[in-house]
């Protein structure tokens, strides 16, 4: 893979212009190629041209010998009386005078008079076509095709004065002759004659041009063939042809060693950047050296910025990630990490010691948000100095946890009260805030399925349920924790058999006095266990990945539910309880807006405010959905949690519950219910309507009615119902109603 690129480019590059190289050497080869063969036609052309010329003057100077020997006047005299021996003497004179090969005379009957020189002395009759010609043309010539070759004859009349016979001479068109074309002509070709036209054949060898030269009268042509081998004609071209070839081979290995060397340049710096590349992102160090200041070298430039700043910005994500951004202390994740880093063989030798501080939600609410998060951050920094803190973090919105150093639970408790939280006031702008903390603790090697953290977080609530300060972790208490799986999938099961269902708790109007909807709650009988209380399986079910299921199981059953009562005269709204978790999950909320728009009934979703921090734009987005389907939302438990003010806001909500905690001390002392005043105003300023839930009294009631809560639910109202309770609890609140003739709730 490394080399590749360097190869290909090698390859394009010098693979293209290669490829142009041998085209044009082909190309020049083939034009050399056709030239020569043009140049070698042209010869070949000039040659029969010059032969042909010749023929002509020979035909001529032997056609004026005939004619001169046929005005001979003892020769006509001798024709005319055929006189045979002094025709045969007199031709054979003049054939060695006028320097002729052959001579003869036709006479009109046909004989023909061989000169007295020849070999055959024999009068013979002339060939017919021979006879034919004389005696047709005025003075013919031509070629004829005799027994040892071809000859070129010329005819001449004799006439004394009527004609009295023909004079022919012949001249033999021999090898000699040939010779001399062959030595004549421009380039050493062959030549020879032939009865017929030879056609050079296709993809020959040899060059090949066929001259007609017209026969003796009628007697067929005859051809001067000439030819000329390819070879020979391309052998002056050899040596240019071998330069080319030399030339082409040679500029191929250069122009490829070119290349290469070239495309090592090029990529060089490519592969070191690619390496570095890699390398950060195996390892996020940066080590690219090159310095050009080419276009690779601003790359490289700009790659070591750019891995600079992601080096750089990772850095911050994880530092962010390891603190809790409320209060800057390390965060959970920070204090996992620490432990991780701790060598296993060292565990037994720590504790885990979780600080939590008590009524937060109480602090919280009384000096708000912004002093809470740096009341947080003091006490952490606090703990911080105490001695044998190997590390610590905020576990939770109101605990810490602390990993320290000590050979036994005395030791480990020991330090707890050595942080010394609760002796000193802590001074937070202008106030100060006392705090009281409780604690709970782990060894580090504690041999459970949940952590050392978590273990001594449940130790704190072990400890304020037992009353103490603080307390180890006690797993006898806290049961099988394995045991919570098998419970949920019994929960599952039990959903329609009967042992899990759901209860009704009136909500009343405090302004009309009339109960104007109902929240349902679910109750679950173990046939073991006995009665379990929905905040622990609704915990479990939400960790265990349980809750949707449970959640739409509610959903139906209290649709069911609402359309049975509206059946019956009771029309009434009916909210159901949602954990946050469900918020983000989009496809459960478009069931629900699927499943509720099915019934006419007006609905409504009790939200845990905490819960929505999770993923604050999504449950958002949903919350808007489900809004716009017309179901109501609840923002439940408020105060309990980490609400602030600003928070609120962002929560388009119908409605607002302040949380039972704060409601049930209403009557302890004046701050809760200042801070339920405060609460009602600050949400009806935010254009909520306030719920308060765990009304327990009358006094409380007319306390909120006062203070303008809008309504009110507890078990001074009504305890949560089953359905066929709540049908009677509503018909005997509907004969009430007529009984004391309602009057508006302030008149009350
Ligand atoms: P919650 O939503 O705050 O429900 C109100 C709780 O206060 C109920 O406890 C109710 O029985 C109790 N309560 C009502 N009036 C009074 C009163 O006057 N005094 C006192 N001391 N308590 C009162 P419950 O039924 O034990 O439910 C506990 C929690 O379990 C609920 O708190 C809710 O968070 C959860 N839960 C119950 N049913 C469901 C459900 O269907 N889905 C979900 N997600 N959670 C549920
Ligand atoms: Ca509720
Ligand atoms: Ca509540």
């Amino acid at each position: 893979m490394r080399g590749d690129f360097r190869t290909r480019l090698t390859l394009a590059f010098g693979g293209s212009i290669g490829l142009v190289l041998i085209a044009m050497s082909v190309m020049s080869f083939l034009f050399i190629r056709q030239t020569a063969e043009m140049k070698v036609r042209d010869d070949l052309h000039a040659a029969a041209v010059a032969q042909q010329r010749l023929w002509a003057s020979q035909e001529q100077v032997l056609q004026e010998k005939a004619s001169t020997l046929a005005l001979d006047f003892g020769f006509r005299a001798a024709v005319a009386t055929e006189d045979l021996p002094t025709i045969g003497s007199a031709l054979a004179n003049l054939k060695s005078r006028l320097g002729v090969d052959t001579a003869y005379v036709i006479l009109p009957d046909g004989r023909s008079v061989p000169s007295a020189d020849a070999d055959r002395q024999t009068i013979e009759q002339a060939p017919p076509a021979i006879l034919k010609a004389v005696e047709s043309g005025e003075r013919p010539s031509g070629v004829i095709r005799g027994e040892t070759g071809f000859y070129q004859v010329v005819s001449a009349p004799i006439k004394a004065p009527r004609l009295v016979g023909w004079v022919v001479f012949a001249m033999p068109l021999d090898d000699a002759q040939l010779a001399e074309l062959e030595t004549l002509s421009a380039i050493p070709l062959s030549a020879r004659f032939s009865s017929e036209r030879v056609v050079e054949p296709k993809q020959s060898k040899t060059i090949i041009s066929s001259n007609e030269v017209p026969g003796f009268g009628d007697l067929p042509s005859a051809y001067l063939v000439l030819s000329y081998p390819m070879a020979r004609a391309m052998a002056p071209y050899n040596g240019m042809f071998v330069a080319l070839l030399v030339t082409t081979i040679g500029g191929l290995i250069i122009l490829l060693l070119c290349c290469w060397a070239v495309a090592r340049s090029v990529t060089g710096p490519i592969r070191l950047l690619d390496a570095a590349v890699r390398q950060f992102g195996e390892t996020s160090i940066v080590d690219v050296s090159i310095n050009s200041d080419d276009e690779i070298g601003r790359l490289a430039g700009s790659f070591r910025s750019m891995a600079g700043r992601i080096a750089e910005r990772e850095a911050r994500i994880t530092a962010l990630s390891l603190t809790d951004t409320d209060s800057d202390l390390p965060n959970r994740r920070a204090l996992e990490k620490a432990i991780l880093e701790l060598p296993s063989h060292h565990h037994s030798r720590y504790f885990v010691l979780a600080v939590s501080i008590d009524r937060f939600a109480r602090i919280q609410n009384t000096i708000g948000q912004v002093a809470t998060n740096a009341l947080v951050s003091m006490v952490g920094h606090r703990i911080a100095e105490a001695g044998k803190v190997f590390a610590y973090g905020r576990i939770g919105s109101d605990s810490m946890a602390l990993v320290v150093r000590a050979d036994d639970a005395g030791q480990a408790e020991e330090i707890f009260h050595s942080l010394k939280i609760d002796d000193d006031p802590f001074r937070v702008g202008t106030e100060t805030v006392d705090v009281h903390v409780t604690g709970g603790y782990a060894r580090l090697d504690e041999d459970h399925a949940l952590s050392a953290i978590d273990l001594a977080a449940i130790a704190i609530g072990q400890a304020r349920d037992a009353g103490r300060k603080v307390q180890p972790f006690d797993a006898e208490a806290y049961g099988d924790p394995s045991g919570t799986l098998s419970m949920m999938s019994e929960l599952m099961l039990s959903l329609d058999d009967g042992t899990v269902s759901l209860v009704y708790q009136p909500k009343f109007d405090v302004r009309t006095q009339k109960i104007t909807g109902v929240e349902a709650l679910l109750r679950w009988i173990h046939p073991v266990r006995g009665f379990v209380p929905p905040d622990i399986f609704v915990g479990n079910a939400e960790e265990t990945g349980h809750i949707r299921p449970l959640t739409c199981w509610v959903v139906s059953k209290v649709i069911e539910e609402h359309d049975r009562l509206a059946r019956n005269g009771f029309e009434l709204k009916f909210a159901i309880n949602l954990s946050g978790r469900l918020l983000t999950d989009d496809s459960f909320t478009d069931w629900v807006i699927e499943t509720i728009s099915k019934s006419d009934g007006k609905y409504c979703l009790e939200v845990t405010e905490t819960a929505v921090i999770d993923d604050p734009q999504q449950a958002l987005a949903n919350i808007d959905k489900l809004r716009k389907a017309g179901i109501e939302i609840s923002i439940d438990d408020y105060g309990a949690g980490l609400s602030s003010l600003s928070y609120l806001k962002q929560i388009p909500a119908h409605e607002l519950k302040i949380d039972k905690a704060f409601v049930l001390s209403m009557q302890e002392g004046s701050s809760d219910a200042l801070l339920v005043k405060s609460t009602i105003d600050l949400a009806h300023s935010l254009g909520l309507r306030v719920v308060a839930e765990g009304v327990e009294t009358t006094e409380v009631l007319s306390l909120l009615a006062i203070m303008g809560a809008d309504v009110a639910q507890g078990y001074y109202i009504s305890r949560p119902l089953k359905p066929a309770d709540l049908e009677t609890f509503l018909r005997a609140e509907a004969v009430r109603l007529t009984e004391t003739d309602p009057k508006p709730a302030k008149e009350a």
